[in-house]
């Protein structure tokens, strides 16, 4: 049974006062679920804040980047045993924005899935095409392709807890969103070609999310897909009462 998982990236949003005032707002609002698992993804200036507001509700936190290398000359990066020390378990690797805007690629990308799962920490993979990609029909062998790449070299147990965030870059913070229904299609391909290369057992329990503009009106369609586990959400995880309804979907 994969556990519904619900992420806010809060990408380069709000101060260390602002990361404070929603976790009081937003923790009360969620207060009792247990059906999903709820993580935010802050910027590294917050993650001691929300280990604080955080501690002993459940709520997870992460960060949305580092560099794969313990420590060493490299200006201006994080690394995962920094992260570690403050208490971060969950790592977002392969963001549209990091690909696109830092030029980030398959082979760095690997490096970050191979050093997450190094150092025991929960990788949350993104995979997604460019609106001419799926215009052409190569929504699923660009995917795949970006996800394949990014494994290569896991052991089938760290595979089994994999999360992969299926996000096409043209929903991402544009109120597009894919429909539910292709979605679960390409989502469905993804991890039928985890089963075509690991194996069905292994497939059956990587957990999918769908990213890319979603919102307290479409969580629930998206959550009733059979292949989507959970979301990953940038704007509307920016305000506790909306991150709430999409915690607490029906
Ligand atoms: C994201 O940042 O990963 C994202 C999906 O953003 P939004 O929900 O704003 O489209």
């Amino acid at each position: 049974m994969r556990k519904p998982i619900i992420i806010a990236n809060w990408k380069m949003y709000k101060t260390r006062a602002e990361a404070s005032a929603f976790c009081q707002a937003f923790l009360p609002l969620i207060e009792g679920q247990e059906k999903v698992e709820a993580v935010i993804c802050a910027p590294f200036t917050q993650l001691d804040v929300l280990a604080s507001e955080l501690k002993g509700s459940g709520v997870g936190f992460g960060a949305q980047n580092f560099y794969p290398v313990a420590e060493g000359a490299f200006t201006g990066e994080v690394s995962l045993p920094m992260l570690q020390e403050i208490g971060v378990q969950y790592v977002i690797i392969g963001h549209s924005e990091r690909r696109e805007i830092f030029h980030e690629d398959d082979s760095l990308i690997q490096q970050k899935v191979q050093a997450a799962y190094a150092a025991g920490m929960q990788p949350i993979l993104c995979v997604g095409e460019h609106l001419e990609q799926r215009d052409n029909g190569q929504t699923v062998s660009v995917c795949s392709g970006q996800m394949l790449s990014a494994v290569e070299g896991l052991t089938e147990e760290q595979m089994k807890t994999l999360i992969v965030a299926y996000e096409p870059i043209w929903a991402i913070g544009t109120g597009k969103t894919a429909t539910a229904a292709d979605a679960e299609e390409v989502i469905g391909a993804l991890r039928q070609a985890i089963a075509e290369k690991y194996g069905r057992e292994v497939a059956d329990c990587v957990r999918f999310q769908y990213g890319g503009s979603v919102k307290p009106e479409n969580i629930s369609e998206l959550m009733a897909q059979p292949d989507i586990d959970g979301a990953l959400v940038g704007g509307a995880s920016l305000k506790p009462e909306s991150f709430s309804q999409l915690i607490l979907y029906k």
